[in-house]
């Protein structure tokens, strides 16, 4: 039997009982009590069907991806085609509005196009392409692709990062993770909030904080926030968290999060540092 304790800490114990000796009269039988403590065995295997569940949306989400490919392909195609008739048309006026419409097609056809890849790109199960990194020069890069909507949500960014100890990560998929993060931040916010960034390590880890002065998030959703399509916007698509941690615990590391209604959310990344990763390789 499996017993669960609270007290001092939460623990998951294996209960053996066996009868010992030989006696068959009840009153002096003897028992012998094995308490196995199996947390960590299954605090692993509740991760593993988690990110299993995790694994077979993601696929599934893929495989839906991939087959917009198709359709798409053959928009663009008949919509040049549309245009190269279009040029021929001797009524000019009414050419000029069908280009215009011609046009915002194209362009709503590119921009499916980029949300499929951007998504495909995200999600494909790749293992991560490791190299020693600069987590502060990531935070810049992907703050200066946000640097428009940052400005027109009114939004003031500071960042502290102190130099770091060096992590091996996949650049690419860390600035994924990053622009999640901040974009989730900026849509928390109202005009006149504000985004921290800061950094700091100890002897296991690196950690990059994204505090907000947004609207925080209900207790109750704590426990969803990385689900596949849960989202509370009207036009969100609840896949930025997973995302960003399917890449953190590609990368040995995890995500952190804490939130308090009306006050705001710190989002902690944690990586293994380098070192540290080589000493447990070696070990
Ligand atoms: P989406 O942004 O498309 O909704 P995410 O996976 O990025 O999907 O986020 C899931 C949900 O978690 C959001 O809809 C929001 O309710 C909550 N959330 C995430 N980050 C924050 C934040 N910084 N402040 C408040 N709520 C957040
Ligand atoms: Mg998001």
């Amino acid at each position: 039997r499996e017993v669960e304790v609270r007290y001092p800490e939460p623990r998951v114990l294996r209960l053996h009982l066996a009868r010992v000796g030989g006696s068959q009269d009840a009153d002096r039988a003897r028992r012998v009590a094995v308490l196995s403590d199996i947390t960590t065995e299954r605090v692993q295997t509740e991760d593993r069907v988690e990110s299993e569940r995790i694994d077979s949306i993601v696929a599934l989400a893929a495989g839906v991806a991939h087959e917009l490919g198709n359709p798409l392909n053959s928009l663009t195609i008949h919509l040049q085609l549309i245009e190269r008739r279009l040029k021929k048309m001797k009524e000019a006026r009414e050419a000029a509005a069908l280009g215009e419409s011609l046009r915002i097609c194209r362009d709503e056809v590119a921009r499916l196009d980029g949300i499929i890849s951007n998504f495909l790109g995200a999600i494909r199960p790749q293992p991560p392409d490791l190299a020693e990194t600069d987590l502060g020069a990531l935070v810049a890069e992907v703050l200066r692709v946000q640097h428009r909507e940052l400005e027109d949500r009114r939004i003031a960014v500071e960042v502290e990062t102190v130099p770091l100890p060096a992590v091996l990560a996949d650049r690419n998929q860390v600035k994924q993770v990053i622009f999640n993060l901040t974009k989730n931040a900026m849509e928390a916010m109202q005009p006149g909030g504000s985004l921290r960034i800061r950094s700091r390590s100890d002897d296991d880890s690196v950690y990059l904080a994204f505090a907000d002065t947004g609207a925080g998030i209900r207790a109750e959703d704590l426990g969803r926030l990385f689900q596949p399509y849960h989202t509370t916007k009207p036009g969100g698509n609840g896949l930025g968290l997973m995302i960003a941690q399917r890449i953190m615990r590609d990368h040995g590391g995890q995500v952190g999060i804490e939130s308090k209604e009306g006050v705001g959310t710190v989002v902690t990344l944690q990586f293994p540092r380098r070192d540290r990763r080589a000493r447990m390789l070696r070990g």
